[in-house]
């Protein structure tokens, strides 16, 4: 049993760098999620990343099931992109102005996805951000619809949760963010048409778009129901609102196609516009957001729409995530997506074992696993209120037991679980390995 056959992994690094850390940044941590608020405890410094493993500053080894949150469909310092990398530092690392691997990597998204036009950012949330601002200049409207429990990054006007009742507009879901910037937001319950219906039936001359993650990881994976995305693009195009697909997280990542290629691609409908991130990135900062021609054409300097970036289209981080696109071949996806299997029906199987009710969902590649309090009922999530039924307390039970054994989960309940390429048979062993206590832990 690996939790009891070793002694308790060291931390004292971690924890130095913790306390040290929270005198001058808050809460120790620049994305909160990483500060293990959610399942206690002392988040972990990392120091190196290595294929499918990373180690922290106390010297502990995890098989990292967290991935960058999404970006690391290779591995960690894979040795093509390290390279690629490195060489293109030697040459100078921005120059503001355009360069070739841009256009390289702008080639290769046009390619792999059904945008013609597409525009480079430094973070998913600037991608989201500008694609709603061209929604808003395009059509002339001003008004969005985005889902509960679908994350956009942290825009103000998406940083909304539902005010009371359907259909109503929505409040701010921060401090600091002004009402100002979500009453102009709509936000439904996902899979929910008829909630859709009724908002366009409504408000459908003044919304500019609708955008929704193209397959939620967000709240836990919850994919959209058969022909969910096919309705919302049918109602936008009958409304003269603009479809906007999220693919931050899906995109080259859910499948080769993203997470348009589970359902867009043979469905036969083309989003509005898609935002991208974290894997065509390659492990830096870069995101985009892309489209139809005619939309992206409004951008400045050819339209009249104002965005730019002093560091998008960096050099470096394009060349990483060209390199990265190049590599993730069908192959990449298939290993990917074999591995994901195998550590879900062994998670499935181990709480099983321990009689712990849950729910397992998937899209394409990528997977989360939902722990649910004793007397819960077992049925599909298909939605935030569903999602928001997982007992937080065994979840950490079960994190803390895996992280002790090796493993390093997402400190969050509501997240993916990411694979790579990199992920062979001994980690993913190490991973199966680990289930049972975790899974006991959990139940206890
Ligand atoms: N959109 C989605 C679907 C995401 O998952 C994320 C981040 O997790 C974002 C947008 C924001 O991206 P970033 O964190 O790069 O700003």
């Amino acid at each position: 049993d690996p939790t009891t056959s070793r002694p308790a992994r060291t931390t004292t690094r971690s924890a130095d760098l913790f306390a040290r850390a929270s005198a001058v940044t808050p809460g120790g941590v620049n994305s909160p999620v990483r500060a293990f608020g959610a399942v206690g405890g002392t988040p972990r410094f990392i120091t190196r990343g290595a294929g499918a493993r990373i180690t922290d500053v106390d010297g502990n080894e995890y098989v990292d099931l967290v991935g960058s949150w999404g970006p690391m469909l290779l591995g960690h310092a894979h040795p093509q992109v390290q390279e690629a990398v490195l060489a293109a530092v030697s040459r100078g690392t921005s120059y503001g102005t355009p360069t070739e691997p841009e256009v390289l990597l702008a080639e290769e998204i046009v390619s792999r996805t059904p945008v013609e036009r597409v525009r480079f950012t430094s973070s998913g949330t600037e991608a989201t951000m500008s694609a709603i601002r061209l929604a808003r200049g395009f059509t002339g409207r001003d008004v969005v619809v985005k889902f509960a429990g679908c994350y956009h990054g942290h825009v103000d006007a998406l940083l909304a949760s539902a005010g009371s009742g359907l259909a109503t507009f929505a409040i701010p879901g921060t401090p600091g963010v002004p009402e100002s910037a979500t009453d102009l937001t709509l936000v439904l319950p996902y899979n929910d048409r008829a909630a859709v219906e009724k908002v366009f039936a409504e408000h459908g001359d003044r919304i500019a778009c609708l955008i929704t993650e193209a397959t939620p990881g967000n709240m836990g994976i919850v994919p959209p129901e058969p022909g969910f995305n096919a309705f919302l693009a049918e109602t936008c195009r009958a409304h003269g609102a603009l479809f906007v697909s999220d693919e931050v997280m899906t995109g080259f990542r859910a499948t080769r196609l993203g997470g348009w290629g589970l359902d867009g691609a043979h469905e036969g409908w083309v989003p509005d516009l898609m935002t991208f991130g974290k894997v065509m990135g390659g492990g830096l900062p870069a995101a985009a957001f892309g489209g139809r021609a005619d939309v992206m054409e409004h951008l400045a300097p050819s339209g009249p729409v104002y965005q730019a970036g002093t560091l998008a289209g960096n050099p470096v981080a394009t060349t990483a995530g060209l390199t990265t696109l190049q590599l993730a071949t069908d192959e990449v996806y298939a290993h990917v997506d074999r591995v994901a299997t195998v550590i879900r029906e062994g998670a499935s199987a181990a709480l099983t074992q321990a009689g712990v009710p849950h729910v397992a969902q998937s899209a394409g590649t990528m997977f989360s696993v939902f722990l649910l309090a004793g007397d819960a009922p077992v049925a599909p999530v298909r939605d935030f209120d569903g999602a928001s039924r997982q007992h937080l307390p065994a979840y950490a039970a079960f994190f803390h037991a895996m992280l002790e054994a090796g493993v390093h989960l997402p400190p969050s309940a509501y997240e993916v679980w990411f694979c790579s390429a990199a992920h062979d048979d001994r980690a993913v062993q190490q991973v199966l390995d680990a289930l049972p206590a975790a899974a006991r832990a959990a139940a206890a």
